[in-house]
């Protein structure tokens, strides 16, 4: 006990000298050079994001999930799911990434339904950040399955959304999981999310892929796979969405 003191104390010792002696330049990084990245370009995308809808022409960055035609409807530089238009995803596939999304839940005039504003960006296609109408819980839900959720996993920490019909912001760091050469997860995949500015989600560990009943259980997956957005029986709509690989 007595020598582990003493040895601990040595070693205090040789650090604080070791760090009066440092110079300055000891610690200085001249190795990793950050690339140059125009934060805000006309679009209000980084200059290095995929920009994968801002305009008419982005339609062909994307293709239905489960049917060949692409039936979701383009209106100037908005996209709006079509009811029954299925869900969409990207032709490029992503592993960790930056994702900006902006969306709108539909008019209550024009959808009065209980599940108003359902929509959801999956990464992968198998990971859930919910969109749903959830202004001042107006729409009854489970805390886990409303706006900025992972849904089924986790509730967002506070309630950031904006009233209904409103264009709302979601800020995402999704970090891919990692599998093993013999299938096993070696890290969880990780989600961290602003909305509307506001942090929703701080760095969760995800505890496999949306599942709807049951307990999310992780697969082993490829590196990359398309981004998906969910088509759930309402007319959400989406503008300006850029991610950045990571
Ligand atoms: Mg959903």
């Amino acid at each position: 006990m007595r020598n582990s003191l003493l040895i601990g104390l040595l070693a205090l010792g040789t650090g604080v000298l070791a760090q009066e002696k440092m110079k300055p330049s000891a610690t200085e990084d001249w190795q990793n050079k950050p690339a140059i990245v125009s934060p805000g370009t006309k679009s209000g995308a980084p200059s290095d994001a995929v920009i994968l809808f801002n305009s008419k022409a982005d339609v062909a960055k994307w293709r239905g999930v489960d049917t060949t035609a692409f039936g979701w409807e383009v209106r100037g530089k908005t996209l709006r799911i079509r009811k029954n238009g299925k869900d969409i995803e990207t032709l490029q596939s992503f592993g960790s990434v930056q994702l900006h999304i902006e969306w709108r839940t539909p008019d209550p005039k024009e959808d009065t339904s209980t599940s108003r504003g359902n929509s959801g960006v999956f990464f992968m296609g198998l990971y859930e950040l919910q969109i749903y109408e959830s202004y001042a819980y107006e729409t009854k839900l489970y805390y886990n399955g409303i706006a900025g959720s992972v849904y089924k996993q986790y509730a967002p920490l506070v309630n950031a959304c904006l009233p209904p019909h409103t264009w709302q912001t979601f800020d995402v760091i999704f970090e891919a999981p990692v599998f093993s050469e013999t299938q096993e997860l070696t890290q969880p995949a990780y989600m961290t999310v602003f909305h509307n500015g506001v942090l929703v989600q701080n760095h969760v560990a995800l505890k496999g892929p949306m599942t709807y009943a049951g307990i999310p259980q992780y697969k082993a997956h490829a590196a990359k796979l398309p981004l998906r957005l969910q088509e759930h029986d309402s007319r959400v709509e989406f503008r300006n969405i850029w991610v950045r690989e990571l």
